[in-house]
């Protein structure tokens, strides 16, 4: 396992809150945070069947690139009645072609459940994966999950993406419904960072 010794670290994001949220993340270990939109690094095309996969082809796009070591993460939500779809596909589900619109794509992931006949509780897991690159090729790679059911109708207006239709094992709540910290504190981002931070920074 290679520990973090660098000052700086590329982060492959160009999602402001994505960027903000890492740099929370990683405040402690007196690392400082780059964003790639701020280095005006292109967006590699993701064209792996794997979150790692896709994290793993902007991570060392990025550290070669930069010359620095780069952190991307990839993320998304697998439902087990549909083998796992959305998948590296969930952001896709949203487009339209007038931008992505998480209500339609929520509205298609129910519909498909109901097409299926999927009966009742619809488990699905977010998913999370995080890759540490260097520019000289090595990698760390860290999986996080959080697991729970698909519900219907959409509840709640916080947070974003699917957040309406996931009620997380062991809560009433959808994460739609939870505030932010809670939300942040129980999912699959976060336990992919805690993987991260345990094994390279703390
Ligand atoms: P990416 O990792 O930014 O490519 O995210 C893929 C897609 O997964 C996002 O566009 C969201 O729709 C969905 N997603 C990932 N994490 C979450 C989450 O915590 N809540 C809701 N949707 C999420």
């Amino acid at each position: 396992m290679s520990r973090f010794s660098d000052s700086r670290l590329l982060v492959a994001t160009h999602n402001a809150g994505k960027h903000e949220e890492i740099a929370a993340l990683l405040s402690p270990y007196g690392v400082e945070v780059v964003s790639a939109a701020a280095l005006g690094l292109d967006v590699p095309e993701e064209t792996e069947t794997t979150f790692a996969g896709n994290a793993r082809i902007k991570a060392h796009a990025a550290a070669r690139a930069a010359g620095i070591p780069a952190l991307a993460d990839d993320s998304g939500l697998c439902v087990d009645a549909l083998d796992g779809a959305p998948g590296v596909h969930t952001a896709d589900w949203a487009e339209t072609p007038t931008g992505r619109d998480f209500t339609l794509a929520m509205t298609r992931l129910w519909r498909a459940l109901e097409q299926a006949g999927a009966p009742e509780p619809r488990r699905a897991r977010f998913r999370c994966a995080l890759v540490l690159a260097w520019p000289d090729g090595r990698e760390e790679t860290f999986e996080g999950e959080i697991a729970g059911r698909i519900t219907w109708p959409m509840r709640g207006e916080q947070g974003h993406g699917y957040d309406p239709i996931f009620q997380p094992d062991g809560h009433e709540e959808t994460f739609g419904e939870m505030d932010r910290w809670e939300k942040n504190r129980l999912s699959h981002r976060a336990d992919a960072f805690a993987r991260l931070v345990a094994a390279c920074f703390a």
